[in-house]
């Protein structure tokens, strides 16, 4: 650190991407991106912005909110769009939390959150996954904390159900509720239909997982026009032109072919089930995914080391360290034939 560094952020622990291999090829089950590549309309839309260049984006996103309201029902003042998830959800940490309003999220969720508190200089404080990694609803009904909760929860791949999120955003009237949907249309039930009744709610969701558009970066959420208003301010403070061209054409391509995201996120379904029962067949335990992962730990063998033998042999799953969950690797969900390659692998290791 340079004697420069702030001394607020002193302290910071920056958040730690999933590995990014150059080089070797690897099956990449790391990072949970979708294995199949955008639609071809996707592709001749990047393509067909190269010649543009040298003109900045649009920063209100017109076109891009335009294809979205039609495919998602909502105004043109309800929703933002964003450089991947991260930025709505850094933006939601700025907007909604201060020393009157802390975070609160629970203790095994999205590693960014509490980079994001510390980040903004925001205290939160946590809530503990019961033992099954489901979630404490109780300890959020009527908490008075602005509530980010991931849902399905990541890396656990548990959903709640909308009834049960809902009873949380209608306790806690004078807090925003911000509900991470990164992985919803992997099977889990969606909040967006809330927005309407609930001023308090923001649901964010990406391009990154269901759309096959992780390396495009686009994330957007959804809320009531005062809320969206605010981020808008938070936007325009820090990057207006956050969605680039390329992007923006692309998110708009990608809303058109609605299809082909729907077609693959059934395919994933399948492979996930497969995955699962062979699994479950090499007595791997995992809770229910509602994800394109699986959480899953292996009844004699450590979770570092399924993820280093499986490292040896080409396939790159994630493992994480914390407490609680250092016996368990995340695992994305892949091809089928990436399924196969996993599932031989782990026969192998563990023999
Ligand atoms: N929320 C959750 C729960 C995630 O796992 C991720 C991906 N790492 C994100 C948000 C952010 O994804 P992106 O910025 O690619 O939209």
């Amino acid at each position: 650190m340079s004697s420069f560094f702030s001394k607020t952020l002193s302290g910071l622990e920056p958040y730690v991407p999933g590995e990014q291999p150059a080089g070797v090829k690897y099956i990449k089950l790391n990072t949970n991106e979708n294995p199949y590549p955008p639609c071809e309309a996707v592709v001749r839309a990047a393509e067909s912005q190269a010649k543009q260049l040298h003109l900045y984006s649009d920063p209100d996103c017109r076109e891009l909110i335009k294809a979205f309201c039609s495919v998602y029902g909502v105004d043109e003042n309800e929703v933002i769009f964003t450089n991947g998830s991260d930025d709505i959800l850094n933006f939601a940490f700025k907007a909604f939390c201060d020393s009157e309003h802390p975070a609160v999220f629970a203790d095994i969720t999205y590693g960014f959150y509490p980079v994001f508190a510390a980040v903004n200089c925001v205290p939160f404080e946590t809530i503990p996954l019961k033992d099954d990694f489901t979630q404490d609803i109780s300890s959020y009904i009527g908490v008075g904390k602005t509530v980010f909760i991931a849902n399905p929860n990541a890396p656990t791949g548990i959903a709640l159900k909308r009834s049960e999120i809902e009873r949380i955003i209608e306790s806690n009237p004078d807090n925003v509720v911000v509900v991470d949907e990164a992985y919803v249309d992997f099977g889990a039930e969606s909040c967006l239909p809330l927005i309407k009744k609930y001023k308090n709610l923001l649901v964010t969701q990406t391009f990154s997982k269901s759309r096959s558009m992780a390396g495009a970066r686009l994330g957007f959420g959804v809320a009531c026009r005062e809320l969206i208003a605010d981020l808008n301010t938070i936007r325009f403070s820090t990057n207006p032109y956050n969605i680039n061209r390329m992007t923006a054409t692309c998110g708009v391509a990608c809303l058109k072919n609605d299809a082909y995201t729907r077609e693959n996120c059934e395919k994933i379904k399948k492979n996930r089930a497969y995955l699962e029962k062979n699994l479950a067949a090499m007595e791997f335990s995992f809770p229910p995914s509602m994800t394109n992962f699986v959480f899953a730990k292996h009844n004699c063998v450590s979770g570092e080391k399924v993820y280093l033998e499986l490292k040896k042999r080409g396939i790159l799953v994630r493992h994480f360290t914390g407490s609680r969950i250092a016996d368990y690797n995340r695992i994305t969900v892949g091809t089928r034939e990436q399924c196969d390659s996993l599932i031989n692998a782990l026969k192998e290791i563990i023999q």
